[in-house]
């Protein structure tokens, strides 16, 4: 069963993604070492204690819909009361509406440590934090004062509606439609497909953030706008007034997260006997300008989307390690036991748990060093930097850690042997619930593209310059730290680190010089040089703060048995994009 590394997690947030020194500069009040001690300690508690035990009953029996309700798994409603009765939904939420105002760094920890126990109970409240966001800082102080301190306590849940039959990755496609009703409500008309948490037993009124076209706007993304459409509409004295337009027409049968129902949401469609047709909604933002609105929302989500990979990759890799260092089989090289050995004692099983855990810190230190620069855009002077390093940092985030979920929970299952394909050991269902994360918050592929065409040139380039800088120096000191048993490590992080510089270059460059094509093609691999130049030097960074011991073990075995897939990399992002044009299927 999972246990939630609290110290693990603590020290990666303190000494390698830049929590102490906040603290210590006052950043966040009067926000002390312990209290952060403290919260994650209650936050890896409930995780471990609370949901984990619940997971195999979200696993096996998942989301049913009847009669157009949804009953979540057995035991999950009641889970759910204890995690808002625990105040863990208003953890970042802001304080006038009843939220503690902590920062981001604690909400990703606790994130993690939640979707470790069950990916498809925390992705809900996940979807509520982003709902708040975006309500906070876009909608009128009448819909914040109707929606905010519900959604902040966990009362109500939010949603998040965007993508349609014909309209993915590829909003501009989006036809659901919003029509203007003359007393500054609108009626939304449409279908919303793969909602996440669209309908539930959680809480009695459901808040869905739905993108729909006024029937004047422009075509494409610069046509589209955001309403808020509640599952009842709200009383002006905060209670539940009537049932609004708005319905699950029916929920997926889908790989994994099977505790999370994935809904069909039909808008509009007149379920609602003796009202007008359409479902009420609030512009939320101005119209037209619902993207801008929705991305707030998703910039977050892609951050909490990235911490469901870790989470994943943590619980395969506590997994299989304890399987390995149970099962006994064959003999391995100085084992002096008379029986068989266990199997984490063979050199394979041993290089296939250390790249797990090796991926999972790396990972982890990249998207919480993410959440760093989104806190400090907000407490820091130079919010401008901060707010370009969470826009560089987010899609290496969202996209790596995702992967890395999906590529530990396979070597997680790996590790099991035979027993890994068996559903009774949780291996496979990791692997299931993994593979989700890499598709949805925009597929890892259109990450990489926002990273290479809209973060890349970021402050004329600057930004990425400057962060590979420090990364160098993080090497660096490495270097000088003459700690013991580091091998090459510092060699092999550092070259990494020049072969992400010069990948970087050759996209500059062909960027200016409108060879698109010719940047998008190399953006998946480049994505990934990127990420693990970037872990190498949490990984360096880490070892230095620890002086030594297993985190420059662990950072040794990165640098000389993982980093120097950049080299590959590289070569694919500057010389691949030929092939791949020339290239026909038979
Ligand atoms: C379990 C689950 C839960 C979900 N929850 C929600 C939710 O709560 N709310 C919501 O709105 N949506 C949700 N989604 C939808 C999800 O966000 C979409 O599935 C995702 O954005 C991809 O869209 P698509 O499925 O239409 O794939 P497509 O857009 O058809 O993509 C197919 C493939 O083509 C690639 N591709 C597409 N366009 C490009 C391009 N321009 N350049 C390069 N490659 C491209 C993609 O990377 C992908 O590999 C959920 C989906 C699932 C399965």
């Amino acid at each position: 069963m999972y246990r939630a590394p609290v110290e693990e997690i603590a020290f990666t947030l303190k000494h390698v993604a830049g929590l102490k020194d906040a603290l210590e500069e006052g950043r966040f009040g009067d926000l002390s070492e312990d209290l952060v001690d403290a919260i994650l300690a209650e936050a890896g508690r409930f995780s471990s204690e609370e949901i984990a035990p619940l997971y195999k009953a979200g696993d096996q029996q998942g989301a049913v819909l009847k009669d157009g309700a949804v009953t979540t798994p057995p035991g999950w409603k009641e889970l759910y009361r204890h995690w808002i009765e625990g105040g863990w939904n208003g953890l970042t939420g802001p304080v006038e509406y009843g939220g503690q105002g902590l920062p981001m760094m604690l909400a990703v920890a606790a994130l993690e440590m939640w979707n470790s126990g069950a990916m498809a109970f925390a992705i809900g409240p996940t979807l509520t934090m982003g709902a708040i966001e975006a309500l906070e800082k876009h909608a009128t102080e009448e819909l914040k004062a109707t929606y905010l301190a519900k959604l902040v306590s966990g009362e109500w849940m939010g949603t998040m509606n965007l993508t349609e039959p014909q309209a993915g990755s590829d909003l501009a496609a989006l036809r659901t439609r919003a029509e203007r009703a003359g007393d500054g409500t609108y009626r939304i008309f449409g279908q919303k497909i793969f909602i996440t948490y669209g309908e539930h037993d959680f809480t009695d009124n459901i808040v869905h953030l739905v993108l729909a076209r006024l029937p004047d706007a422009p075509a494409g993304t610069r046509g589209i706008s955001l309403f808020l459409v509640p599952k009842f509409l709200v009383n002006e004295d905060g209670s539940l007034g009537r049932r609004n337009d708005a319905f699950c027409a029916s929920i997926e049968h889908k790989l994994g997260i099977h505790g999370s129902p994935t809904c069909t949401m039909i808008y509009g469609d007149g379920f609602v006997r003796g009202e007008e047709k359409g479902a009420v909604g609030w512009l939320i933002g101005e119209e037209n300008r619902g993207l801008a609105c929705m991305f707030t929302m998703m910039n977050n989500a892609r951050l909490a989307v990235g911490m469901q990979g870790v989470a994943v990759a943590e619980a395969a890799f506590q997994k299989a390690l304890a399987y390995a260092q149970e099962r006994r089989q064959g003999r391995a090289e100085g084992d002096a036991g008379k029986e068989m050995s266990p199997i984490v004692l063979h050199p394979d099983v041993k290089r296939m748990l250390l790249t797990m855990q090796a991926l999972t810190h790396a990972a982890r230190s990249i998207s919480y060093a993410c959440a760093h620069a989104l806190d400090m855009a907000k407490v820091a002077g130079d919010a401008k930097h901060w707010q370009e390093r969470a826009a560089l940092l987010t899609p290496i985030a969202k996209a790596f850690s995702t992967d890395v979920g999906v590529d530990v929970a396979s070597l997680g299952v790996q590790v099991h042997g035979g027993m890994g394909y068996i559903e009774e050991t949780g291996a496979a269902s990791l692997l299931r619930d993994a593979r989700i994360a890499p598709i949805y918050e925009g597929t890892n592929g259109i990450q990489a593209i926002d990273l290479v065409t809209r973060k890349l040139p970021l402050s004329g380039g600057d930004q990425v310059k400057g962060y590979i800088a420090e990364l160098r120096a993080g090497i660096e000191a490495l270097r000088s730290s003459n700690l013991p048993g580091l091998g090459r490590s510092t060699d092999r992080l550092a070259a990494a680190v020049e072969d992400l510089e010069m990948a970087t270059g050759f996209l500059g460059r062909a960027l200016a010089e409108g060879r698109t094509q010719e940047a998008l093609a190399g953006a998946t691999p480049y994505l990934r040089l990127f990420a693990l130049a970037a872990g190498g030097a949490y990984l360096a960074r880490a070892a230095v703060a620890a002086n030594g011991g297993k985190r420059a073990a662990l950072c040794r075995f990165y640098a000389e048995n993982l980093v120097s897939e950049t080299s590959a990399l590289k070569d694919r992002v500057i010389e691949g994009a030929e092939s791949l044009a020339a290239a026909e299927f038979a």
